[in-house]
């Protein structure tokens, strides 16, 4: 990676710094802050704040602050919700089954629009196609047979 790349986050550079970076990355982010400007100032920021918070005593609080938090919440008398259990009422299927309801008799007429356009199409083709049978159109019939469209 040179400096010309784009250069990693922040938190890359603060990890590396915290040695918690997985070592591919971790030799490519070395190699990319040797040759960049910008982001060696931010290495050394980070390196000089992890020194100084080394630095900087341990503390342990001896007081346990849960056990005091909690002490107070039951001298003020909150109590925790309890939550109900959830029970159906009859109007909250509605929805769901007038949903449902519109959706069967849209299908069946969506259905139904498809039967009834299907025979609408074919009789005009039937008819257009009308023109090329074998008997031109004008000529007398033979027999009746031989004039119907369908043969039959
Ligand atoms: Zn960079």
């Amino acid at each position: 990676m040179s400096s010309a790349e784009k250069c990693p986050r922040t938190e890359a550079i603060s990890a590396l710094v915290d040695d918690e970076l997985a070592e591919p990355a971790r030799t490519a982010l070395d190699v990319h802050l040797k040759g960049c400007a910008i982001c060696t100032p931010v290495l050394a920021e980070f390196r000089q704040l992890r020194t100084a918070f080394t630095a900087l005593p341990d503390v342990t609080p001896d007081v346990d602050f849960a056990l005091l938090v909690d002490r107070r919440i039951a001298a003020a008398g909150v109590t925790r919700p309890k939550s109900k259990p959830q029970r159906w009422r009859w109007w909250q299927f509605a929805p769901a089954t007038l949903g449902g309801a519109l959706s069967l008799s849209l299908g069946v007429y969506l259905g139904g629009t498809l039967m009834l356009g299907s025979q609408i199409t074919a009789q005009p083709a039937a008819l257009q196609m009308a023109a090329f049978t074998a008997i031109p159109p004008g000529a007398l019939c033979p027999a009746l047979q031989a004039c119907n469209s369908m043969g039959r």
